[in-house]
């Protein structure tokens, strides 16, 4: 079953602080971006992948493709202003065989294997599919006074990462509702849920953290090295 997986790379970075747009950051010696793109390059069950890129960025994820021979990258699409957008301009690429679609967030370099091969078999099963972990702390509704209003039962609460999988048609359907309704989503999953699809839950790890300010690249630098020595 031939399967794409997009990788949104086209944020600003602008919690990071600094110029360099935070996937091209460096880490246990090589880009943030190519750790990640390396995990589905080695992974059998992924056929294609598709990488939403600002303009200016082009040039240099182009030659970090041929230099770390990532040969199954087979686009590189412009991104968006929102994160969706840059999906929206990946999803209308993937080759017309692709039935499973997965999105990945380019700065989560410590993906394992087996959440990347579960959500794609759950994907085949329920059409959607969510890596996500437990919550662990106590979750509030803060209001704009600065006080808590009220508490979410933790039992039933759900951090959502990526890899998030889904049957193509399914996904295209879900960015065209959002499109046309001008609905706005920080997740794919959650514009999927509006067509009143549940997607499966794939228990993750709390290794696959997002890269987002320095601190979480100091934390990243620690567990590069136990991922990979
Ligand atoms: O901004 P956020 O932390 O949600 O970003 C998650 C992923 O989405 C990152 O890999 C980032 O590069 C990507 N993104 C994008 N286009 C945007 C905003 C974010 O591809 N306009």
């Amino acid at each position: 079953m031939f399967t794409s997986v997009i990788i949104p790379a086209a944020g600003a970075g602008e919690r990071m602080g600094g110029a360099v747009s935070k996937q091209f950051l460096s880490l246990h010696g090589k880009p943030i971006i190519v750790h990640t793109l390396e995990r589905f390059q080695m992974c059998a069950a992924i056929d294609e992948i598709l990488i939403a890129i600002q303009p200016s960025g082009r040039e240099q994820m182009e030659l970090l493709v041929k230099e770390f021979h990532l040969s199954k990258v087979s686009r590189i699409v412009d991104g968006g202003r929102r994160r969706q957008d840059s999906v929206s301009n990946a999803l209308v690429h993937v080759r017309a065989e692709t039935e499973i679609v997965l999105v990945h967030d380019a700065v989560r370099p410590f993906i394992h294997q087996k959440a990347i091969l579960a959500s794609i078999e759950k994907a085949r099963t329920h059409s959607a599919a969510v890596v996500a972990v437990r919550v662990k702390d106590t979750v509030k509704i803060g209001n704009q006074e600065g006080q808590f209003e009220r508490t979410l039962d933790r039992s039933v609460l759900w951090a959502a990462q990526t890899p998030q999988a889904f049957a193509k048609d399914l996904l295209r359907q879900a960015y065209e509702k959002a499109d046309r309704e001008e609905i706005e989503a920080t997740d794919d999953s959650s514009l999927v849920e509006l067509l009143h699809v549940r997607p499966a839950i794939v228990e993750g790890s709390f290794e696959n953290i997002k890269i987002t300010t320095p601190d979480d690249l100091d934390f990243a630098s620690v567990l590069a090295r136990r991922f990979h020595d």
